[in-house]
């Protein structure tokens, strides 16, 4: 069994080391927060002083911070007291340029490290069914494989160092866009007089169809288990789409990829996170897009 220092014990570090914990080996947590220390220990996590204290002796480090400028941070003060032969595991979605510099960081310093960030939410922590998207050499892969196997149910080895941040934030920008333009399709058929369950029904079935749509459908009806048949309770939040679309614009912005969906895509989610959305699951952007709609009409009327 693997002695594992988890750093980051938030709604996905949580489950994830309460899981770890589960299939039998040693967990030593920390978190600046009491809360989320109090919460793993419940579940069996050995609660450390500090980030430093909990890698002493550890084989393996995950880290499951909020940015980049974290995991750089946290990684800094680690390496002076991590067993030689550490794994560093960084599964926080950040940009790609620092999943690089955190690894460069550890490889420097004598360890070794690798991203590893997980898409399936809060639900996919708890029930150990996330998805993988690793970057790493191929003998770091299969050292992580069996732990990460534990936390999910499909780990994907995306290539060498910084590509499963890269996977990620593709993976989000398709979803970003997508569900933009399934939402706006679903205003435009209400105004054209179309019932939501009929078009749901038609694109559900044609070339419209995708996960934004047959999964976490914008509107309440077609899809009884999508959020916005719970006044969009994430889910997935909006400030978490926000988030990995300013990760993405950074990204076409250093590789000079030629987008024009992406950055638009950026910028409507980050302003339907400043003005209402952080918390509501992402896709009430339909909600936001029936608004303006309306009081554009009006406007019209009125003028
Ligand atoms: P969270 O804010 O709930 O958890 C992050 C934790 O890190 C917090 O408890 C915070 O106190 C802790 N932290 C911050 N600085 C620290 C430090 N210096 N030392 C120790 N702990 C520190 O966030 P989350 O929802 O668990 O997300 C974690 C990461 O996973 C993020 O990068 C997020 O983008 C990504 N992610 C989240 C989801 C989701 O649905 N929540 C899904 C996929 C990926």
């Amino acid at each position: 069994m693997t002695t594992i220092a988890f750093i980051g014990l938030g709604n996905m570090g949580g489950p994830m080391a309460a899981n770890l914990v589960a299939a039998g080996h040693t967990v030593r947590g920390f978190d600046v927060v009491p809360a989320a220390l109090e919460h793993a220990a419940e579940s069996g996590v050995i609660v450390a002083e500090d980030a430093a204290a909990a890698v002493s002796g550890s084989d393996m480090v995950i880290t499951m911070l909020q940015s980049g400028a974290q995991v750089l941070a946290v990684t800094r003060t680690l390496l002076a007291g991590a067993t030689p032969g550490t794994l560093f595991v960084d599964s926080s979605t950040i940009d790609v340029a620092d999943a690089i510099a955190a690894r460069d960081l550890v490889v420097a310093a004598g360890f070794r490290g690798m991203d590893a960030p997980v898409s399936g939410g809060v639900g996919g922590a708890a029930a150990g069914t996330l998805t993988f998207m690793v970057g790493a050499e191929p003998a770091d892969f299969e050292a992580a494989l069996p732990i990460l196997e534990v936390m999910g149910g499909r780990v994907v080895h995306c290539g060498g160092s910084g590509a499963g941040q890269a996977a990620k934030i593709c993976n989000n920008m398709i979803l970003g866009v997508s569900m933009i333009a399934v939402s706006e399709a679903f205003v435009l058929g209400e105004k054209l007089g179309l019932s939501n369950e009929a078009l749901f029904e038609v694109a559900s079935a044609a070339s419209g169809q995708c996960w934004a749509l047959t999964t976490n459908c914008p509107v309440p009806g077609p899809v009884p288990t999508s959020p916005a048949n719970r006044d969009y309770q994430p889910g997935f939040s909006g400030a978490l789409m926000a988030k990995d679309l300013g990760l993405a614009l950074a990204a076409l912005e250093q590789t000079g990829t030629a987008a024009e969906l992406g950055p638009l895509a950026a910028r409507i989610y980050r302003r339907f996170a400043d003005e209402g959305g952080a918390a509501r699951d992402f896709s009430g952007i339909v909600t936001v897009i029936r608004e303006n709609s309306d009081s554009k009409n009006s406007e019209r009327v009125t003028a």
